[in-house]
């Protein structure tokens, strides 16, 4: 028998696991309207950073040249420690310079769609989770979602010492000096998620939670058959997730669906999947903060609740007025054990 998640009547503990990929980032950048610096792919790569011409000087010839194959040579070889540690450097401050627009984004709908039971682990090195995150932290204090970067990133400093970690420009708050960047783990054939006390760290709190996880969104990223080191890491959790023959798998892919299910087939378990094109037609995006207790209210308890999807606002501000009575309603089930309603909000609320 599989063991039922944590409930409390319709109140379910148990986390929904987010893991964002490249394509989340370029869904979030060209939803809302490509502005500011352009998101570069790793194809893009080395035009958009400005790498051709370090790269040609260095010898090599920049035709069809693929990003992550030419940086594993040349990692891997040990030879021009100096144009990798060129190319290290100027990928590092293009991703940091990137920043959201005010208006709310993929990110901050993201953020606010998950309470602090819930986590979102990321392998992109850009800055905009931090950034949405932070930016939320007035309407969702202390009930905001668990992060983890995968794969290290630019708005993360650390403190080796310490073993502390958290957004760069601040200090540590042990021994108060200023946090130094994250390494970046860079997309090479042989991944080595261990040998980075931070990256370690966050890929242990990917794998806990995955271990205890109902429902797992995957948002742009195809977990490529070659990066066996991460399928690893997190197949060998999820198979061992006591509650995996009730939980449940969506993907939001632009994809073809044989493509996707080719990807996730090892994840899945029996017919519980779902695939989307779009994140505002998801299950996260159309019950936000209650998907785990809306589908185990419509799956293990028969009494399905209405979706309540996300309006689209102008306004940050908006989004956030819209979230706040989801939030109030969690700080009465804390205080008083009051269950969720699980009746939608008014559509628009905002402005
Ligand atoms: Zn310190």
């Amino acid at each position: 028998m599989p063991a039922i998640p944590p409930m409390d009547g319709n109140v379910n503990h148990a986390p929904h696991v987010v893991i964002l990929g490249a394509g989340a980032s370029i869904a979030a950048y060209l939803d809302w309207g490509s502005e500011g610096d352009e998101l570069p792919s790793m194809q893009g790569l080395i035009d958009t950073i400005g790498l051709r011409e370090d790269i040609e000087n260095a010898g090599f010839e920049v035709v069809n040249l693929n990003f992550e194959a030419f940086y594993d040579e040349l990692a891997s070889s040990g030879e021009y420690p100096d144009l990798l540690s060129k190319i290290e450097s100027k990928v590092y401050d293009y991703f940091s310079s990137l920043s959201l627009p005010e208006k709310p984004t993929i990110y901050d709908y993201l953020v606010l769609s998950l309470r602090e039971k819930d986590i979102i682990a990321t392998f992109n090195w850009d800055p905009f989770l931090l950034q949405a995150y932070m930016r939320n932290e007035g309407v969702a204090k202390g009930r905001r979602p668990q992060l983890a970067f995968l794969h290290g990133n630019v708005s993360i400093g650390i403190c080796e010492k310490d073993k502390v970690s958290g957004v760069k420009g601040e200090v540590c708050s042990q021994c108060k000096q200023p946090l130094s960047p994250s390494r970046l783990l860079y997309p090479v054939k042989h991944k080595d998620y261990n040998s980075d006390p931070f990256i370690r760290g966050e890929w242990d709190a990917l794998r806990t939670n995955l271990n205890y996880g109902y429902f797992l969104t995957v948002f742009g990223y195809s977990a490529p058959k070659t990066d066996i080191e991460a399928r690893t890491l997190m197949l060998e959790v999820w198979e061992d997730n006591k509650s995996l023959e009730l939980a449940e798998v969506e993907v939001i892919d632009i994809r073809p669906k044989e493509d996707v299910e080719d990807s996730w087939n090892e994840f899945i378990f029996s017919h519980h999947y779902m695939i989307v094109e779009d994140i505002f037609s998801s299950y996260l995006f159309t019950h936000p903060r209650r998907s785990c207790d809306a589908f185990s209210s419509a799956t293990l308890m028969c009494s399905p609740w209405h979706d309540n999807p996300y309006p689209r606002f102008e306004e940050l501000s908006e989004l956030q007025e819209w979230v706040r009575p989801l939030i109030e309603e969690e700080q009465r089930y804390d205080k008083k054990k009051e269950r969720f309603s699980g009746e939608p909000l008014q559509p628009n609320t905002g402005g």
